[in-house]
């Protein structure tokens, strides 16, 4: 199997230029490509997507922590998620790097669980945004029986990601592996079983804009870490994909 991206946002602005370019290039190497949705407009832009090349782009549909002035969406969304039928739910989350406010917290605490009951009633997996809330999250998620979580972009402590990966979930390794000494802490700690590769993109790369085929990069860089082959990477990340987005 070839690599996945496992989370991008090519709906995004970023790409209104070369946006078919970017999708073409990617399918040229890689398995699949899952593009998360952050809120009503955005999930319509990932159901697009995968409808133009439902052999390549899998959409996940949610309410992004930091997309405060869309928390009026939440049952929008919601009947969106029933209606489309996502192979996943997310980008969903907490946020307490952009959200300061206690009530904004709180605020961003009830949607997230409200996302949570959805999935579980539905038997989605869920795609979850973490940003300085990790230990809130996983807690948080202890509290659902759900089918199965992928921690996007995982920037806790290696410790925690231990906790999270001994109870399935699987940690997203973005882009930032190329430069983060945080995220090269956490894959040294990992099995490679527990990963799955995402460029965040358009977001993670040095400052440039991402995409898609540079979770290539990511799998050799960690092939480097873990003193294995970038194919045994592959494959095993690729399969959790699979499991992950495809099975269910
Ligand atoms: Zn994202």
């Amino acid at each position: 199997m070839k690599p996945v991206d496992a989370h991008c946002h090519i709906d995004f602005d970023q790409y209104s230029e070369d946006r078919e370019e970017v999708i073409q290039r990617s399918r040229e190497r890689l398995e699949f490509i899952v593009n998360a949705g952050s809120c009503l407009e955005n999930n319509r832009k990932a159901l697009q997507l995968q409808e133009e090349y439902p052999d390549f782009v899998i959409a996940n549909l949610g309410l992004h922590p930091t997309y405060t002035d869309k928390f009026d969406q939440l049952e929008e969304v919601k009947e969106q998620i029933r209606e489309e039928d996502p192979a996943a739910v997310g980008e969903i989350g907490l946020d307490h790097h952009h959200v300061d406010s206690p009530e904004m917290r709180d605020r961003q605490e009830e949607v997230f669980r409200q996302m949570l009951s959805l999935a579980e009633e539905l038997d989605k997996p869920v795609v979850v945004h973490s940003r300085d809330a990790e230990e809130k999250c996983v807690d948080i998620l202890s509290e659902y029986d759900l089918e199965g979580v992928m921690l996007h972009c995982f920037n806790g402590s290696p410790e925690l990601a231990g906790k999270a990966a001994d109870r399935g979930y699987f940690i997203g390794v973005t882009t930032q592996v190329l430069y983060s000494n945080r995220v090269k802490e956490i894959v040294e700690s990992l099995s490679i079983e527990d990963m799955l590769l995402e460029t965040d993109s358009p977001f993670l790369y040095r400052g440039e804009r991402n995409e898609p085929l540079n979770v290539i990069e990511s799998a050799e860089k960690i092939g480097e870490l873990k003193e294995a082959d970038k194919a045994q990477v592959v494959e095993k990340t690729s399969a959790n994909a699979v499991e992950l987005f495809r099975d269910g």
